[in-house]
């Protein structure tokens, strides 16, 4: 492999967009994926295998952006593949419990610390929507708390503040919510508890919930300060608040446990999503007996889903995760990510280039900045031009990153160090040419 720029064209992916931009709105189903925030046209992708795309002009690239996530064992992957298969032939839907059910939900509850039982559901924005009602029917209250940049899905109470697409399309607050939901969503910046100790102080016995990434994937990876999920921890303690952790993007990702195996610390509630479903659509949410005894039929808060816990989605999930199980993988995701992030620094530093890199387990980010990056503010002070620049030299020279300075970038297993040595190469020559 060289690490020259492509003479390839992409036409096709030209084109493609253009007609799609006639059906669907921005020509797409998910706003990020329209290259927005880096202008220009969004590669189309024919196919995937391990750790490569190759879009529709047959350009190939080495992927970061993981499907956001989820295909952490690598793209189509053989066993993932055969169990969806497999499961397909015996019906894709039935609407009525099946045995995979059981087998998923017992392996959940054994790998994450927090979950004593478990609701499958079919999107994380679901998985933190319901949290989030379990934890208001739970303690009886209606304002919650969220921070500023932490994406959490799309429901109408927590697109304030909230990060990725959001963030990125300079639209925190989107239209088409009422004043009255979003007056229930308090705001503090990330990594800041006194903030979080003055809004409990503001609004005494009120607060239902403290929801969190924590580790902030959204506006970029924002690792937690020392001392932050544990004060949190206690403030909910203290005010009687539920925590709430999402972990949509993080379950499995930074740990097999999570970030609260990874920081060690217990939330109320747990969400979690990609991953878990094996790059199929699947989320769940869970927590304690107690709380989870909430949930309908078993207690009083309504929550339901034609699809949730479908069989082939249970079937992806199930064999994603028993691989992940395997000792050693996540020491092996983390020395990967390492190679990445520590090769970039020093080919950063040679060029003089001021960088914020920031990583946890499977997940990173490289913000252009000469300040730590620690919480919305700093993200957004990062050179943001230097970064699409940068993108484009990537993207040129067959490296597929996130198309924003605001996304986080996910290794893989399938990610060979060749691949990642590449990459290196790859930066070294777009920095140079992004400068
Ligand atoms: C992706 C994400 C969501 C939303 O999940 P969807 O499946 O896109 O609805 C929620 N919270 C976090 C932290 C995420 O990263």
């Amino acid at each position: 492999m060289t690490t020259t720029l492509f003479t390839n064209t992409r036409t096709r992916s030209e084109k493609a967009f253009e007609e799609a931009c006639t059906l669907m709105p921005g020509g797409v189903n998910s706003p990020v994926r329209a290259f927005k925030s880096v202008g220009g046209t969004p590669v189309f992708i024919a196919k995937a295998k391990g750790a490569r795309v190759w879009d529709i002009d047959d350009n190939p690239y080495i992927d970061y952006v993981a499907s956001w996530g989820p295909a952490i064992l690598g793209h189509a992957d053989p066993d993932v593949v055969k169990a969806i298969q497999k499961a397909a032939e015996l019906g894709t839907s039935f609407g009525a419990p099946t045995l995979a059910e059981n087998e998923m939900a017992a392996l959940v509850i054994d790998l994450v610390p927090g979950i004593e039982k478990v609701r499958f559901v079919s999107s994380g924005t679901e998985a933190v929507m319901s949290a989030i009602r379990l934890a208001r029917a739970y303690t009886g209250r209606e304002k919650i708390i969220k921070f500023a940049g932490c994406y959490h899905g799309h429901a109408d109470y927590l697109l304030v503040k909230a990060g990725s697409g959001a963030t990125t399309l300079g639209i925190p607050d989107s239209k088409g919510i009422p004043e009255a939901t979003a007056a229930q969503t308090l705001i503090a910046p990330f990594n800041d508890l006194n903030a979080v100790e003055a809004l409990l102080k503001a609004y005494p016995g009120q607060v239902a919930a403290i929801l969190v990434e924590p580790v902030a994937g959204n506006m970029g990876c924002i690792l937690p300060e020392c001392g932050f999920l544990e004060g949190l921890r206690a403030l909910c303690d203290q005010s009687g608040a539920q925590l709430i952790f999402d972990e949509v993007m993080t379950g499995f990702r930074v740990a097999l446990g999570g970030a609260q195996a990874r920081y060690s610390i217990q939330p109320d509630i747990t969400a979690l999503g990609k991953i878990v479903g094996g790059g199929l659509p699947a989320a769940a949410y869970g927590g304690s007996q107690a709380i989870m005894a909430t949930v309908a039929p078993e207690g009083p808060m309504y929550q339901a889903g034609t699809l949730s816990g479908n069989p082939l989605a249970m079937a992806a999930g199930l064999v994603t995760l028993k691989k992940l199980k395997a000792p050693g993988v996540y020491d092996e995701l983390e020395r990967k990510t390492l190679r990445l992030t520590e090769g970039l620094q020093r080919i950063f530093d040679e060029q003089s280039v001021p960088v914020a890199i920031n990583q946890a387990g499977g997940m990173f980010s490289v913000f252009f900045s000469d300040k730590p990056v620690t919480d919305y503010d700093s993200a957004m002070a990062a050179n943001r031009e230097l970064f699409v620049r940068f993108f484009w030299q990537m993207l040129d020279r067959g490296v597929y990153l996130a198309p924003s300075a605001f996304e986080a970038g996910f290794m893989s297993l399938a990610h060979t160090e060749e691949l990642i040595d590449y990459t290196l190469e790859a930066a070294e020559k777009a920095i140079a040419e992004a400068l």
